[in-house]
């Protein structure tokens, strides 16, 4: 494997310095994730290997971001099968730092509030989530900035990238890489599915047979409204709903239609009227043990 491991925030940086140096590079990509890699993580690292010279993934599962202590124990970790999966994709370095790199102090007591943005849909059913997630996120940005400078002696160009799947997480990201002034560009990587439209999760493995076939009403009732959205159509978000509430293995939690930006729903009369312009349905569900999300961008 020419994939190297590391686990401080001083080797990553001593690291990137030197690929940057050796390949002559001019700019960076941090993949950010939790591990328990699957073909999702592997679109965001290839994105990344086709768009920097040289590209991070960090593996690393947040504590401050868990409700549960339950759902965090039992998070999946792979870190041999992840680090293959990277490789294949061209990936460099893998940042795998311990708790204790990055909480050396404990947990922190100066944190980023993701605010209002983060209130929301998944934070109203996970309290304090986004800002766990954030505070995170915020310090592997630091992480992760170029060791040294490029080739030409300037700056080298700094990107991260995230998925579409965590909507609401990406626009959390870009609200606090704007607000705060990282000096980081945000990609965002469609979601990837499998063959039935499942969206791909590291937590999809812990779904029974029956569960993972009820679980697909998610992402069918998610395609009517995008089909609807395409013809101009009324969105007809009940009868989305139906569709999913008529699976008795589906709990509902939430089913909207709202602004990719800001996360508001969209007025009423925007869906009952020939839809036009930029929207975001989004959607979450507790199947069996686990909370599934999803969501899909809609446009005409
Ligand atoms: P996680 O390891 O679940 O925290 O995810 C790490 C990154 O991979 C996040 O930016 C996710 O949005 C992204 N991701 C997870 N699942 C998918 C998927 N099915 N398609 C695209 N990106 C994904």
């Amino acid at each position: 494997m020419a994939i190297k491991l590391v686990t401080t925030a001083a080797e990553l940086r001593a690291e990137s310095a030197r690929l940057l140096a050796e390949k002559r590079g001019s700019s960076q990509g941090l993949v950010p994730t939790m591990g328990a890699l699957h073909t999702g993580h592997a679109a965001l690292a290839r994105t990344a290997v086709e768009q920097n010279d040289v590209v991070v993934a960090s593996i690393f599962v947040n504590p401050l971001q868990f409700g549960e202590a339950a759902d965090l124990e039992r998070y999946p970790r792979t870190l041999d099968a992840d680090m293959a999966l990277l490789d294949a994709e061209g990936v460099d370095l893998v940042f795998a730092p311990s708790v204790d790199e990055v909480y050396p102090g404990g947990e922190p007591l100066v944190r980023v509030t993701s605010g209002p943005l983060g209130e929301k849909w998944e934070g109203a059913s996970r309290p304090g989530h986004f800002d766990g997630a954030l505070t995170v996120v915020a310090k592997l940005l630091h992480y992760g900035l170029p060791g040294g400078p490029a080739a030409d002696g300037g700056a080298a160009a700094y990107r991260a990238y995230f998925g579409q799947k965590d909507a609401q997480q990406l626009a959390l990201v870009k609200r606090m890489v704007a607000d705060l002034s990282f000096p980081v560009d945000i990609v965002a990587v469609s979601t990837v599915r499998n063959a039935e439209g499942l969206a791909l999760s590291s937590r999809n493995r812990f779904l029974s047979e029956e569960e993972r076939e009820a679980a697909l009403a998610l992402s069918r009732a998610l395609r009517l409204l995008e089909s609807h959205a395409l013809a101009n159509e009324p969105l007809e978000l009940d009868t989305a709903v139906a569709l999913v509430e008529s699976q008795p293995l589906v709990k509902l939690d939430y089913f909207d239609v709202v602004d990719p930006r800001t996360l508001e729903p969209l007025a009423e009369n925007c869906k009952e009227t020939p839809f036009r312009g930029e929207g975001l349905a989004i959607i979450a569900a507790q199947v069996g043990p686990v909370r599934l999300i999803d969501n899909v961008p809609l446009s005409s």
